[in-house]
C-alpha cells in the first residue's frame, strides 16, 4: 500500500530547513521518519491531510511540529481524556505551550486555558470532540487563532470500527465553520469503509491520503501450542521479559483474575484489569501501569484504548483474539518505542472450537455473522500458518510484504509442513459416521481405537473408522482436527460437538489434498528442546546495563518527583542512546536522539553525573560511537574521577590519600550511616530524591575521607560545588557528630 508519488509535493527547503531545526531543538531528533517530512510540508504550507500509519509511526509530530511552524495554536481532536494530561505533561517537558480542555478542569481551569487560547499563549490545545462542540467552544476559536485542526483517533467516525464516538460525526463542523484552517485525520486503523467515513465527515476528499506500511519491524511475532498455558507464560516471561512491562490478554473476567493471582504468586508483578472491576480499582491499575517499570497487566480487551505507554515490552494473548484486527490492534500496543519486543500467544484445539462454537451459536443477524465468521477464519488461518506471520499478517491488511521476515516464530523455527490428507480424511470419516455431533474427545477416542464406555455405549466401536488412526498418538489428532476447525473443514456446533462442513466434501472425495503443519506430530522433548528465538529483554549491551539501570532508577525516581510517567521525562530509546554514547558533558548529550534543548536543561547536569559515576565506578567500557569532543571530555573526566575516586573505593584495599592513615572501618560505617542519615532528611525536606542529594559514589567517598572543613570537601567526586555549597554544612556536621559520638 503506498501513496502515488503525484500525491506529494517536491520537497521545499523554505518549509523543511525551520522544521527540521525545530525538530532537533526541541524534541531532540535529527530526522524525520519515512513520510513524516511530506506531511508537515503538507500541512505547514496550509494544505489538509489524511494519516494512515501504524502504532508507534510517529503520528503526533506530524501535528505538532506543523502547529509550532504556523502561526496560532493547533487543536488536537482526541476521545481519550484519560490521556490528555500525559501528552500535554510530554509536550510541556519539551518546553511547548501545550494545555487540555476536557470535563476533568474546573471551571476556573477552563477559564484559565480560554484566556492563554485568545492571548495566543498556547502551541498545542487537546480537546475532547464533545467539548470542541460547544458553542461555547467554538465560538472561542472563531476568536482566536487557530494554527489547524488534528483529528486524531479518527477511525472513531466510523460506524464501522468498534471505537465508534457518535461525538465525531459532529466534527463536519470544521470544514463548515472553519474552511480555511488545515485539518488532518490521524489513525492507525482504517479499511476502505472507514476511510470513506473519515473523508467524508471531514471534508478531506481532495487532500493527499498519507499510507504508511503497517509493519512492525520491531515486533517478533509467536504463535505456539497450547499445553499448559500458565506455566508456558511464565516460562516466557521469566526467559524473555523478567522486569519487564507487558499486558497479557484473557478472554474472560475469572481467568484474567486468576491468571493474575497466579503470576504474583510465582513473583510475577502482576495486576488485574477487566470491565467488571470497580472504577477506582481499574484506574489504579492503569496508572500503576504507566508509572511504573516493570508491572505486568492480565486483562480483557477492555484495557488497550489510550495506552500509550511506549515501553510495553510483550502482549502476550491466552486466548484467542475475535479478528486479525484485534489481534493487530492488541499486539501493536507492544513496542511503540521501536525497541524491540514480542507479541506471544499460545493456543489449542479447545479454544479454537470454543471461537467457532460461540459464533455459530451468536444471535446476530446471519450478515454480521457470515462476516465475522470471515474473520475469524483469517485469524485461524494465519494462527495455523507454516508461512511467514508477517507476510500473512500483512498480507491480511492489503499490504505486499516481501517475506521472509526472520522476526517471527515460523521464520526462526521453519515448521515442517506434511501432506496429511489421509488423517484428515479419518477424522472427517469419524465425525461423519457418528453423526455429526460429537467433541474432538470423542472422534479422538473412536480414531485411535479405544473402547471407552461412551464409545461402546454409542456403539462407535463397531465402525469401520473405530481404530483407524491408531499409528499416531493422541496429540497428532486433537492437532489434526483443531488444524479442520481452523480451516474450516469441521464447524463447531452446540456442546462442542464437530461436523463435516461443505468444504469437507471434496476433501474426502480426493478432489483436494490437505498439507498441515507437522509440528503437531513433534514429540514434546524435542520441541521443548528447540532453541526459542528471543526478542530480548535488555535492549542494551551486557556491559551496559549497568548504567542503563542506573539511568532508569533515575528516571523513576525523577517521575515520582514531577508525578508523571517515567516516558515522559525520557523514553527508553533515548536512555539505551545514552547509555551507548556515555557523554560527560553536555554538548555530547545534546547529540542524543531524543534530548532536545529542554531536556538538556533540566536534566543534562543529573544524566551527566550519572555517566561519569558509571565511568568512575568501573574500567570504561568503549562507546559505540564516540565524537571526538566527547572522547576529549571523557578521558578527562575518566582521569580526573581515576585521580579523585580510587584511592577511595570501597573495593580497592589500597590505604586513601598518600600520607594520611587508613580510616577504621568501624568509623567509615558510623560515617557512612550518618551521610545516609542525613541524605534521607534532606530527601524529605527538599522533595528530591536521595540521588540528586548526592549519589552513592560521594556518600562513599566521603564516609572514606571524612572531611571536616569546606576546604576539605573540594574534590570529592559527586560532590561539587553546587552541592557544597547546599548541603556542605549539613554534611559537615553530620560527619563531625557521627565521629564525635563515637569518640
Ligand atoms: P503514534 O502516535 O503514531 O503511535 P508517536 O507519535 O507516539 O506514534 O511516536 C512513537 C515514538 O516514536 C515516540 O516515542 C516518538 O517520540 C518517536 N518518534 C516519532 N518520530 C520520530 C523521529 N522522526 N525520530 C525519532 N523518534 C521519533
Ligand atoms: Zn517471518
Amino acid at each position: 500500500m503506498s501513496v502515488p508519488a503525484r500525491d506529494y509535493a517536491a520537497p521545499d527547503p523554505a518549509v523543511l530547513t525551520p522544521a527540521l531545526d525545530l525538530l532537533k531543538r526541541v524534541w531532540g531528533y535529527g530526522a524525520f521518519r519515512g513520510v513524516q517530512a511530506q506531511i508537515v510540508q503538507t500541512v505547514a504550507q496550509g494544505g489538509n491531510a489524511m494519516v494512515l500509519m501504524p502504532t508507534g509511526g510517529g503520528k503526533s509530530l506530524c501535528y505538532q511540529v506543523p502547529s509550532l511552524l504556523r502561526p496560532g495554536v493547533g487543536i488536537v481532536v482526541s476521545p481519550l481524556i484519560a490521556l490528555m494530561k500525559d501528552q500535554v505533561d510530554t509536550l510541556r517537558g519539551l518546553g511547548v505551550r501545550a494545555a487540555y480542555l476536557n470535563s476533568t478542569l474546573s471551571l476556573d481551569g477552563v477559564r484559565e486555558v480560554e484566556s492563554a487560547l485568545l492571548a495566543g499563549d498556547l502551541d498545542l490545545l487537546y480537546v475532547a470532540p464533545e467539548r470542541l462542540l460547544l458553542p461555547r467552544t467554538l465560538d472561542l476559536l472563531d476568536r482566536a487563532p487557530v494554527a489547524l485542526f488534528a483529528v486524531d483517533e479518527a477511525h472513531c467516525v466510523s460506524q464501522w470500527g468498534h471505537d465508534f464516538r457518535p461525538e465525531y460525526q459532529g466534527l463536519t463542523v470544521l470544514p463548515d465553520r472553519f474552511p480555511q484552517v488545515p485539518r488532518m485525520a490521524l489513525t492507525a486503523t482504517a479499511d476502505d469503509r472507514t476511510r470513506a467515513d473519515i473523508l467524508r465527515v471531514l471534508d478531506l476528499g481532495g487532500a493527499p491520503q498519507f499510507v504508511s506500511s503497517f509493519d512492525r519491524p520491531n515486533i517478533q511475532y509467536r504463535v505456539g501450542q497450547k499445553d499448559s498455558p500458565k506455566t508456558q507464560l511464565l516460562e516466557f516471561i521469566r526467559a524473555e521479559h523478567a522486569g519487564d512491562a507487558g499486558i497479557v490478554y484473557c478472554l474472560s473476567r475469572k481467568s484474567v483474575e486468576e491468571t493474575a493471582r497466579w503470576l504474583q504468586a510465582q513473583g510475577v508483578d502482576a495486576v488485574a484489569y477487566h470491565a467488571g472491576l470497580p472504577p477506582r480499582e481499574r484506574t489504579h491499575a492503569q496508572d500503576r501501569f504507566l508509572n511504573e517499570e516493570g508491572l505486568v497487566v492480565v486483562a480483557t480487551v477492555a484495557f488497550g484504548m489510550g495506552i500509550d505507554k511506549p515501553n510495553v515490552r510483550f502482549v502476550a494473548h491466552l486466548d484467542l483474539p475475535k479478528s486479525m484486527e484485534g489481534y493487530y490492534q492488541e499486539t501493536g500496543r507492544a513496542g511503540r518505542d521501536g525497541l524491540p519486543s514480542t507479541a506471544w500467544m499460545v493456543y489449542g484445539l479447545a479454544d479454537v472450537v470454543n471461537v467457532r462454537r460461540m459464533l455459530a451459536s451468536s444471535d446476530a443477524p446471519e450478515e454480521v455473522k457470515r462476516v465475522e465468521a470471515g474473520k475469524l477464519d483469517a485469524l485461524l488461518t494465519f494462527c495455523e500458518t507454516a508461512a511467514c506471520r508477517r507476510e500473512v499478517l500483512l498480507a491480511y491488511f492489503g499490504e505486499a510484504y516481501q517475506g521472509p521476515c526472520g522476526n517471527c516464530d515460523t521464520c526462526l523455527n521453519p515448521p515442517q509442513v506434511r501432506d496429511m490428507t489421509r488423517e484428515a480424511q479419518m477424522a472427517l470419516s469419524a465425525a461423519i459416521r457418528t453423526g455429526n455431533r460429537f467433541g474432538a474427545a470423542h472422534l479422538t477416542d473412536v480414531l485411535l481405537g479405544r473402547a471407552t464406555e461412551k464409545v461402546v455405549s454409542m456403539n462407535h466401536h463397531t465402525l469401520p473408522t473405530f481404530g483407524v488412526g491408531a499409528a499416531h498418538d493422541e496429540k497428532t489428532w486433537r492437532g489434526v482436527l483443531r488444524q479442520l476447525v481452523s480451516l474450516g473443514f469441521l464447524a463447531a456446533g452446540e456442546h462442542h460437538g464437530l461436523s463435516a462442513t461443505g468444504k469437507a466434501r471434496t476433501l474426502l472425495k480426493g478432489e483436494t489434498t490437505l498439507t498441515l503443519r507437522a509440528d503437531t506430530l513433534m514429540p514434546r522433548a524435542s520441541r521443548r528442546a528447540e532453541k526459542q528465538p528471543r526478542a530480548g529483554r535488555a535492549p542494551v549491551a551486557t556491559e551496559d546495563q549497568p548504567l542503563f539501570e542506573a539511568l532508569r532508577a533515575w528516571r523513576l525516581d525523577r517521575a515520582r518527583s514531577l508525578g508523571v510517567p517515567p516516558y515522559v521525562i525520557f523514553t527508553d530509546a533515548t536512555l539505551k542512546g545514552v547509555t551507548e554514547l556515555k557523554p560527560t558533558s553536555h554538548a555530547s548529550l545534546g547529540t542524543v536522539s531524543g534530548v532536545g534543548q529542554r531536556k538538556l536543561a533540566d536534566f543534562g547536569d543529573e544524566v551527566v553525573q550519572i555517566v561519569r559515576d558509571s565511568l568512575d565506578g568501573r574500567p570504561a567500557a568503549p562507546a559505540r560511537t564516540v565524537t571526538p569532543q566527547e572522547r576529549g571530555a571523557r578521558d578527562n573526566a575518566a582521569v580526573l574521577g581515576a585521580l579523585r575516586a580510587r584511592p577511595q573505593e570501597p573495593a580497592d584495599p589500597a590505604p586513601a590519600l598518600l600520607g594520611q592513615p587508613q580510616p577504621d572501618p568501624a568509623q567509615t560505617g558510623r560515617v557512612a550511616a550518618a551521610l545516609r542519615e542525613v541524605r534521607r532528611t534532606l530527601t524529605q525536606e527538599t522533595g528530591l530524591s536521595a540521588f540528586l542529594i548526592f549519589p552513592n559514589a560521594a556518600l562513599d567517598a566521603l564516609a572514606q575521607r571524612q572531611p571536616r572543613t569546606e576546604a576539605e570537601l573540594h574534590g570529592i567526586p559527586g560532590f561539587g560545588p553546587k552541592r557544597i555549597e547546599t548541603y556542605g554544612q549539613r554534611v559537615l556536621l553530620a560527619i563531625r557528630t557521627a565521629l564525635t559520638d563515637a569518640g
